[in-house]
């Protein structure tokens, strides 16, 4: 697979969907690749890209943007309420709010700074106790508080199940996201980008299937 196979992927979906072309963001994920292969991407003029951890995002982006103009940078993993400031300088988007703390730390920031990213809420959507995210019967109640303290609240996120067919984990996504008035569905991965655009994503986070298997070293 390469960049341009998955955006004439994407741009199917997005047809065979009746949705808009160019309704769905790609964000690149590019946690554990090598910075050559995040070069190339770049190089291609991809901009939006998705990191797991603010450390090792701390560690190559500041440099990417020093060499690349209208990079987009987002946050898909989870964060801890100490790093909430670092995070709050170097991501445009945090995709793993989800929990009060978390929240009222990132209200009292973006008061500070005057400036926030475009937050999602993420909502543990198979209930499963490992992952983090909101419970499905918390959301409504986490996404009113987030919004009365002003907090630029775009959608939610959701990470299936492994073992589960994540369209009933989209769908239900989906349903939190109508009821609440938020418009944007942070969901998909490279084995199930397609389904999530034909129920609804905004924003599907692709990483093996455009830089390669990961390898931890
Ligand atoms: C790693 C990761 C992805 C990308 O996974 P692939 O299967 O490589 O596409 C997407 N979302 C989150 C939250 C991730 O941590």
């Amino acid at each position: 697979m390469s960049l341009q196979d998955i955006k004439d992927r994407i741009a199917k979906a997005e047809k065979d969907a009746g949705r808009p072309a160019g309704s769905v963001t790609l964000i690149a994920v590019s946690k554990v690749q090598p910075n050559e292969r995040v070069d190339a991407v770049l190089q291609e003029g991809h901009r939006s890209f998705g990191e797991n951890k603010v450390q090792e995002a701390a560690g190559k982006w500041p440099e990417f943007r020093d060499r690349y103009e209208g990079i987009d940078l987002h946050l898909i993993g989870p964060l801890q309420t100490n790093k909430t400031r670092q995070a709050m300088g170097l991501f445009d988007s945090i995709h793993s709010v989800d929990r009060p703390k978390l929240a009222k730390a990132i209200a009292r920031i973006a008061q500070e700074e005057g400036q926030c990213p475009e937050l999602f809420i993420q909502v543990n959507t198979g209930e499963e106790e490992q992952k983090a995210g909101v419970m499905p019967s918390d959301a409504d109640a986490f996404i009113a508080d987030c919004l009365g303290m002003d907090l630029p609240v775009k959608g939610l996120m959701c990470i299936p199940p492994v073992d589960e067919d994540p369209a009933l984990h989209f769908a239900l996504l989906a349903k939190i996201a109508a009821r609440n008035g938020l418009e944007g569905l942070s969901m998909g991965m490279s084995g199930d980008f397609e389904r999530a655009i034909a129920l609804g994503a905004t924003h599907v986070r692709v990483g093996s299937a455009i830089f390669g298997e990961r390898v931890y070293g």
